[in-house]
């Protein structure tokens, strides 16, 4: 359908499922204030679709005709973001509902709207409803739940698609992801997601275009990064990230060394990487981003390093290096922000001193590391695909169960003359925080660290 003609159908109250028990009260607050106000009030995007599919929707994006300020002067919680879009913010403790004012994808000259290039930069033309339905990305997302009648507006054909479970780019599949290349990711992230398939037109030119994918904000990709991967549908993602050759450009370091590795082992510990994530998330338990990028670019790190060995560095040297420069390499494509970076780092740094179990104080200055957990964790990872590494794991599993006493008379050389907990008490976190004062003013990397603020454990 040629985005300038929509036609409207209509999907009255009876015809759809949508409730209004199961959408937010603070979102029903929103679109009955607009609506009471006489402006137009409309849940969008993946909130209609959400909730179409039978799915509680993570979060709601509201479509109005009325203007940021008129928005703003209707709610006291209210606030304006945005260069790119402007748009309100309304607050409820920590629930945001998104009001968005119809936007148009036409140029009408007054500067509103910036193409670089043939990539929109800025965007802040306000339009009609359809002109704001054909502007979305995909047919799925461009539904508007109207609180005036309950009905559903569609001007895209989405709502059969929604149905038929499809991802179809709005318009010229081509014209749109050059306009804004992340459109390529939301859709292998959101047929991830929801398990969609993408319309053969839409999923064609993803494989020739991916490389501009390069090009696009390494912010944005940050973020649309953390909701493919650690979203619940993680490893789902990474298999459509290859298969539409998407991961040259998302993740080059690491599309590379998975090229070069004839074994398979890698491919196979990120795979499993994002498994557990996809589990972990599941079961409702946290998931790291340090954890994450320190699987997905360990291919690259492991590589890296043999190189620098081979080529006569120092242990510590190598790994510095390698660290340095393959997180320098993948930012400059997704920034991640120094907080994840800096963990990562030390789960790697940590993985090659797990071999070193002869002298006790290294021991316990491991054991003692605030990252140990992680680390370990990556350790049993890295163990499930290498079976030689078996043994080093379960060793670390069996020093985690005894007390210090135990593990000391197990160990070569000298009790550690810092103080030891009772005989009977395990090792435990307070002794590890303990213990890292003792590492941080021995090892130069734990020096220049401890300055920095602690990481969250996110
Ligand atoms: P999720 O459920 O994962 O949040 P979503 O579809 O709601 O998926 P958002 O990033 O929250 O994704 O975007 C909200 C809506 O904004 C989308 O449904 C779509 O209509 C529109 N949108 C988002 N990104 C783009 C884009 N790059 N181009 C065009 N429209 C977009
Ligand atoms: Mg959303």
């Amino acid at each position: 359908m040629p985005p300038s003609s929509p036609t409207l159908r209509t999907i009255t109250r009876d015809q759809h499922c949508i409730s209004r028990k199961n959408i937010s009260p603070n979102a029903l607050r929103v679109l009955y204030r607009l609506n009471e106000a006489g402006f137009g009030a409309y849940l969008v995007g993946g909130a209609v679709r959400d909730l179409l599919l039978g799915e509680q929707p993570k979060d709601y994006d509201v479509a109005t005709d009325a203007t940021p300020e008129q928005v703003k002067q209707l709610f006291r919680n209210c606030r304006l973001i945005g260069r790119r879009f402007r748009l309100a913010h309304v607050m409820f403790g920590s629930e945001i509902i998104e009001v968005a004012t119809f936007r148009s994808n036409s140029d009408d000259g007054s500067g509103q709207r910036e193409i670089d290039n043939g990539r929109l930069v800025r965007d802040n033309i306000y339009g009609s409803i359809e002109e704001d339905a054909v502007r979305r990305d995909f047919t799925a997302n461009a539904l508007y739940y109207a609180i005036a009648d309950f009905s559903v507006l569609d001007y895209v054909g989405g709502y059969d698609d929604v149905m038929a479970r499809v991802l179809r780019l709005i318009g010229d599949p081509e014209r749109r992801y050059r306009e804004d290349p992340v459109r390529m990711l939301r859709a292998v992230r959101l047929a991830a997601k929801l398990d969609f398939s993408i319309e053969p037109a839409s999923a064609k030119p993803v494989p020739e275009l991916a490389p501009l994918l390069g090009e696009a904000s390494n912010a944005r990709l940050f973020d649309e990064s953390l909701k493919l991967f650690l979203a619940g549908h993680g490893a789902r993602g990474f298999e459509l990230l290859e298969h539409y050759r998407l991961l040259p450009a998302l993740l080059p370091d690491t599309a590379a060394a998975l090229e070069l590795d004839a074994s398979g082992l890698c491919r196979e510990l990120v795979m499993k990487a994002l498994r557990n994530s996809d589990a972990r998330i599941a079961e409702d338990r946290s998931v790291t981003p340090a954890f994450l990028f320190a699987a997905l670019l360990w291919p690259a790190y492991a590589q890296d390093l043999q190189t620098l060995l081979q080529q006569g560095h120092d242990l510590a040297v190598a790994e510095q290096r390698a660290a340095d420069r393959v997180t320098l390499r993948q930012t400059s494509r997704i920034a991640i922000p120094r907080r994840f970076s800096q963990p990562m780092h030390e789960i790697w740094w940590m993985q090659s001193r797990f071999s070193q179990r002869q002298q006790r104080k290294r021991v316990f200055r491991l054991l003692a590391h605030p990252r140990f957990r992680a680390a370990f964790d990556f350790l049993e990872l890295r163990a499930s695909a290498v079976p030689e590494l078996q043994e080093e794991y379960l060793w670390w599993q069996r020093a985690q169960g005894m007390t210090p006493d135990e593990l000391a008379a197990s160990l070569p050389g000298k009790t550690p003359a810092r103080r030891q907990p009772k005989a009977t008490e395990k090792i435990t976190a307070a002794d590890a925080q303990e213990g890292s004062g003792e590492a941080a003013t021995r090892s130069p990397r734990r020096r220049r660290r401890s300055r920095k603020p602690a990481v969250p454990a996110e």
